[in-house]
């Protein structure tokens, strides 16, 4: 392929026909070809990665005796007895007979009189379905089949029949059709090739060609529970190769941005000293290591992009400050930018704590300043007046221009996509230099999904509690016991403690239903939030006469939150009543009693967040999953876990393998979820050869990484731009 390094040529991506627009398929016209093209089959080669969902078994015939319920089958037999009957619904049956002796009934809900008159006693016939448990023995609604004429041979096909994801307006046998020619244009197995052979060799792991045919139309005797569980070797061979392309490009992308450079950001250790005094308690191990990483990499003159992962309550915002001192130190800007107002402004409130004594110049920029507060905000921003700068994602629009943005920290990662973090880090574009960035999330990821979501950024981990927390004890309780848990806040109230009460049926921040995420029950009618917020916050206050319960949800204006916030952590409330506004970061540590309404309808990670909010403080804590019954399996899982752990990993894993890799990061984050064949879970026995092969590849053999890239990600890649 020439020259290594960068050449002018745009780079062939695909060898033989892929690239060749399907309407070169004979029998696609415009309309098929715009059809497809809705779906993302624009190229010969979309087809030849359109793979099955799964497959039948029709390259055998069992004996009618020999079924299983539920087991799908290919039966051949006579026509018994054909019966019309009209009783509730149009309905036929027509019970077939083998020389196992067996019979089984073929039943159609749907059916035209010509068909019903093919059925005739005697005939031979050849079908394949499901057979289920009937009134009456085995049967099998609207099975496949064929009639077969008394002469034929039973020719059966050597191969399993695909069955493909659906493409609107495209019927299967036309879709299978055009697949079937697609594969016909593949080219030699050597020019389609493109992983290192070595990868493959002596892994039992097909070339591409004989991967692609065999995954289309696996031979008679393929396993079809490998095949089915998407472990059979042509499948991991697919799946190896696209997550190869995903890592190669994080890791191109992460490489340009490290060629960019950045200013070494080092020095300062007397004022760091003074901080930690100011901070009033002594860091953890865990967030003593982890800044010792991120202080190496803002000494380097190239972006740090590094991930900082700390269950909640583990302390991040401390080790945010540290850095945040370490880079005005070395006379640059630092920009913290957090997903809500609230927490924006708690960051506000605890750096101007910690920083104002020192002498530095804490900004606030967010969407609801007054015009005169922006201007100056802006002012001091662009004039380098205003050494920190925390907000929210005001900071990231125009208008906004930092005079030498060093650092930028993103709190709670998960709330932002992939896109608002490179906008706050172009902030801080000058001529060939980007800031340095660290990113925080509370919302702990698996390693194995951390390497490929996060392939472009490195990854600290704080895997340690500050001293003198008491776990969190977890109950579940169904909504019939309400009065009981009003009784246990009364209780726990009398003794000095806070609570808080919340009312989650929607995630207020996104305006999307927090359903949405854990899989809403469809059917019940669900109150606004606010209002059932409301009747909740007016029940407390009748049946808690002398507590004082406060309220907050996210459409009431900034201000009067913050005042009832403030009111709650400084103990003028001992009880409040709140939407998911409190979700993220929110610090009090004398609270120690959470109650969750509607818990069932949480995910798992948003419910660990909200646990999150108590056990900050030396009491016991309890955490109370209110429920409505009866609860889903998945709900139960969901709640025993939350009962069983506390360690934030745990449940991120759990929660990767009750909803998935794609639900657990969100689509806005990430292309993950829509991997073609790779499943994170299922596949992550791969990743570490996946990232072995991808250094490798990267230093020697650049172009091919670079085809890999435009074979799997292709557009993906080009909108995201890096
Ligand atoms: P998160 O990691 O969830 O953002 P925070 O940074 O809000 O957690 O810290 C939670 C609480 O723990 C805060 O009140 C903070 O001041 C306190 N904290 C942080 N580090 C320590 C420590 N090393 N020792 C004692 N308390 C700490
Ligand atoms: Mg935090």
């Amino acid at each position: 392929m020439g020259r290594k390094g960068h050449s002018k040529a745009p780079v062939p991506t695909w060898a033989g026909d892929g690239d060749a627009p399907l309407a070169q398929l004979p029998g696609v016209t415009a309309t098929l070809a715009e059809k497809l093209g809705k779906l993302g089959l624009q190229r010969v080669q979309d087809l030849w990665f359109h793979l099955p969902l799964r497959y039948e078994d029709r390259t055998r015939v069992s004996a009618i005796r020999g079924l299983q319920p539920g087991v799908p089958a290919q039966v051949e037999a006579r026509v018994e007895a054909v019966e019309r009957s009209f009783r509730f619904r149009p309905m036929l049956q027509v019970a077939v007979g083998d020389d196992s002796g067996a019979s089984l009934v073929l039943r159609f809900f749907h059916f035209t009189s010509a068909q019903v008159a093919q059925f005739t006693v005697g005939r031979r016939i050849r079908a394949y379905g499901t057979p289920r448990e009937g009134r009456a023995g085995l049967e099998i609604a609207h099975p496949k089949y064929q009639f077969l004429a008394d002469a034929d041979e039973a020719v059966l096909s050597d191969r399993l029949d695909p069955v493909y994801p659906t493409v609107e307006g495209v019927s299967a046998p036309a879709l299978r059709r055009l697949i079937g020619l697609a594969l016909q244009r593949l080219p030699a197995a050597d020019e389609l090739e493109l992983l290192p052979p070595a990868t493959l060799s002596g892994r039992g792991l097909p070339d591409l060609r004989d991967a692609l045919l065999s995954v289309h139309r696996p031979q008679a005797g393929a396993d079809t529970g490998l095949l089915a569980q998407g472990l059979h070797p042509a499948q991991r061979r697919l799946a190896l190769e696209e997550l190869l392309a995903y890592q190669l490009s994080l890791r191109r992308k992460r490489m340009a941005i490290r060629r960019l450079g950045a200013a070494p950001l080092a020095g300062g250790d007397a004022v760091l000293a003074r901080l930690r005094t100011q901070l009033g308690f002594a860091l953890t191990g865990a967030q003593e290591r982890v800044l010792a990483e991120i202080e190496a990499d803002m000494a380097r003159p190239e972006p740090m992009l590094r991930l900082l992962q700390g269950d909640v309550g583990a302390g991040k915002t401390a080790v945010a400050a540290l850095a945040a001192v370490r880079a005005v130190a070395a006379g640059r800007q630092v920009a913290l930018m957090a997903p809500t107002e609230l927490l924006a402004e708690q960051h506000l409130a605890t750096f101007r704590r910690w920083l104002q004594p020192l002498g530095l110049r804490v900004a606030w920029l967010a969407g609801k300043l007054a015009a005169r507060e922006r201007r100056q905000a802006l002012a001091a921003i662009a004039d380098g007046g205003a050494q920190v700068v925390v907000g929210t994602h005001a900071l990231m629009q125009e208008g906004v221009a930092f005079a030498d943005l060093g650092l930028a920290i993103v709190d709670e990662q998960h709330r932002f996509g992939v896109h608002q973090r490179l906008a706050l880090r172009d902030k801080g574009l000058s001529g060939e230099r980007v800031p340095h960035q660290l990113v925080m999330t509370a919302t702990p990821i698996p390693r194995t999904l951390a390497m490929t979501a996060y392939a472009d950024l490195d990854v600290s981990v704080i895997d340690e509690l500050p001293p003198g927390r008491t776990p969190v004890q977890t109950v579940a309780a169904s909504v019939e016991r309400r009065g009981e848990l009003i009784e246990r806040i009364r209780v726990a109230c009398a003794d000095g403690r806070q609570a808080y009460w919340v009312c989650t049926l929607i995630d207020e921040e996104s305006g999307t239903s927090g359903g949405e995420q854990a899989g809403y029950g469809r059917g019940a009618p669900v109150p606004s939030p606010a209002q059932a917020a409301t009747s909740l916050y007016e029940q407390l206050v009748g049946d808690l006469p002398g507590l004082r319960v406060g309220f907050v949800h996210g459409r009431m204006k900034s201000a009067d939150k913050q005042a009832t916030m403030r009111a709650f952590k400084d103990g003028q409330l001992d009880v409040l009543v709140a939407t998911t506004v409190i979700e993220v970061g929110v610090d009090v540590p004398r609270a120690s009693l959470m109650l969750i309404e509607n818990a069932e309808r949480l995910g798992l990670a948003q419910l660990h967040q909200l646990r999150g909010r108590v056990g900050r403080g030396a009491a016991v804590s309890t955490c109370v999953l209110i429920y409505q019954p009866p609860l889903s399996a998945l709900a139960r899982a969901r709640i025993d876990t939350l009962r069983q752990t506390t360690d934030g990993f745990a449940i991120a894993q759990k929660d990767l393998e009750l909803r998935g890799p794609g639900e657990l990061l969100g689509t806005r984050q990430t292309g993950l979820a829509q991997f073609r064949v790779a499943d994170l879970l299922r596949d992550a026995p791969l990743l570490p050869l996946v990232q072995h092969i991808a250094a490798d590849l990267l230093a020697r053999d650049p172009e091919r990484a670079q085809r890999l890239i435009a074979r799997w990600v292709g557009g993906a890649e080009r909108y995201a731009g890096a």
